[in-house]
């Protein structure tokens, strides 16, 4: 005769909950590479570069915001009110953590937005005073297609484009001479190489405008939250941020104009929000969103060391690296360590196959890296690359590790693991590629 087992609900949540442990202790010391792909849970995302993910603390103060501050900004009830002040809190907090106090900011939708605007308007203000039919914009080879197609979209501008060295840096001699022509309204450069790393030395690029009365604009898009800036000292005249490189949200940024001269002429048409520069209702919760992340950012720098950790993380992953593919080549890197100038959390490297072949295996794994020029190009083809040099084989083999304020030494331990399972598998496939050939 069957009988049943009366079991308590006491004992049944006990089972249920060794059985979980188990199952979790089970997966979690699974380290052989036959199981990382099983681990869908993890992943190790190390594409920085291309956009960040958001802190928690911003994702709860956008939530919030966005129940709290609902009203327009523009409507003069107290609801309205409220809005408008709490916009005018971020600009404060923003001004401030940037060194600022000498600055407009308008807020915009990113980087885009905000290149377009400088770059349109102050065109346009230079045709209309000068009453010259063509302008010259001075700028590298290096820049962001939210720079390059916004000039090549402009019939007035003549493109002077200034040659790079092969790590990427302008040549302040050449720019001087370029300087020298009356036609020029405005120079374009980004600070910080999104590829790269390379960072300019804008303190004497925006030293050179000045004495020649031309104005200057720096994308500085992949500096803001990754070190202490004062644009007070720094004197450019416009400047461009983005919040989702800080890990903010996305859809949002800011373009910050220098208030020692007339404010730039907007290049939409619409209401009269931010300063008359930028219509439409504002983003306010996209905004609260941005300045806490420049905050966290700025806290982590201060207290944390967060640059100190990314620096070493990076380190690690490039020494891990060598130890799997020995004729790997590194582009930018880790200043103290190759005495290069760039961003402490980015590298390029060069590697012996094909990038694209490689990050997707990696992304199979849950590991996710850039390939060759920027995600805004879908890794088409790099200006960057073709700038410093590279054949179009080797920006094929080249893939971008740029880290965030959030990886680890989980994600270094993890990407390596996960790194030689993936070349592992390429070489596989190709000896069966080769033997099938030779058939
Ligand atoms: N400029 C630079 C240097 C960038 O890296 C990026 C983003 N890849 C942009 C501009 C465009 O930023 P957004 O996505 O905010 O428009």
């Amino acid at each position: 005769m069957l009988s049943h087992v009366r079991t308590s609900p006491a004992t049944m949540f006990i089972i249920i909950v060794i059985f979980g442990i188990v199952a979790f202790a089970v997966l979690a010391v699974c380290e052989r590479p036959v199981n990382v792909m099983s681990r869908t849970w993890t992943t190790t995302y190390l594409d920085n570069n291309a956009t960040t993910p958001c802190f928690d603390q911003v994702i709860s103060c956008v939530a919030n915001s966005t129940r709290a501050f609902y009203a327009n900004p523009s409507s003069m009830h107290k609801a309205g009110q409220r809005s408008r002040a709490e916009l005018e809190r971020c600009r404060s907090v923003m001004r401030n953590l940037v060194k600022a106090s000498n600055y407009g900011i308008v807020f915009t939708s990113g980087a885009t937005e905000s290149n377009n605007l400088a770059i349109r308007s102050i065109i346009t203000d230079y045709i209309t005073a000068s009453g010259k039919l063509n302008a010259t914009v001075i700028t590298t080879p290096m820049e962001h297609p939210s720079v390059y197609e916004t000039l090549k979209s402009l019939p007035a501008v003549r493109v002077h484009m200034l040659s790079v060295s092969p790590i990427g840096l302008l040549d302040l001699d050449e720019l001087n001479d370029a300087l020298k022509d009356e036609t020029v309204a405005m120079v374009c450069v980004t600070m910080a190489n999104s590829e790269i790393g390379t960072i300019q030395d804008v303190a004497s690029i925006a030293q050179a405008c000045r004495a020649a009365y031309v104005h200057c604009h720096l994308d500085m898009t992949q500096v803001f939250g990754r070190y202490n800036v004062s644009l007070n000292q720094l004197r450019a005249d416009t400047v461009t941020m983005s919040a989702h490189k800080f890990h903010g949200p996305k859809g949002v940024g800011a373009l910050f104009y220098t208030l020692t001269r007339p404010p730039p002429t907007p290049c939409t048409t619409g209401g009269k929000q931010e300063q008359g520069l930028r219509g439409g209702t504002e983003n306010v919760p996209g905004v609260a969103g941005m300045a806490l992340a420049l905050q966290l950012c700025a806290d982590g720098l201060a207290r944390d060391g967060a640059a100190e950790r990314m620096t070493r993380l990076l380190q690690g992953i490039k020494v891990g690296i060598q130890g799997i593919v020995p004729d790997v080549v590194f582009r930018g890197g880790v200043p103290d360590v190759d005495g290069y100038h760039g961003l402490y959390q980015t590298v390029s490297v060069v590697l012996p196959a094909r990038a694209s072949q490689l990050a997707a295996e990696l992304s199979n794994l849950n590991v996710f890296v850039g390939v060759g020029g920027c995600a805004c190009s879908k890794g088409q083809h790099s200006m960057t690359l073709e700038a410093i040099g590279a054949s179009q084989e080797e920006m094929w083999r080249t893939m971008r590790i740029s880290l965030g304020f959030m990886n680890t030494d989980r994600d270094v331990g993890r990407f390596l693991k996960c790194m030689r399972v993936a070349m592992a598998r390429i070489e596989h496939v190709e000896t069966h590629r080769l033997e099938t050939r030779s058939e």
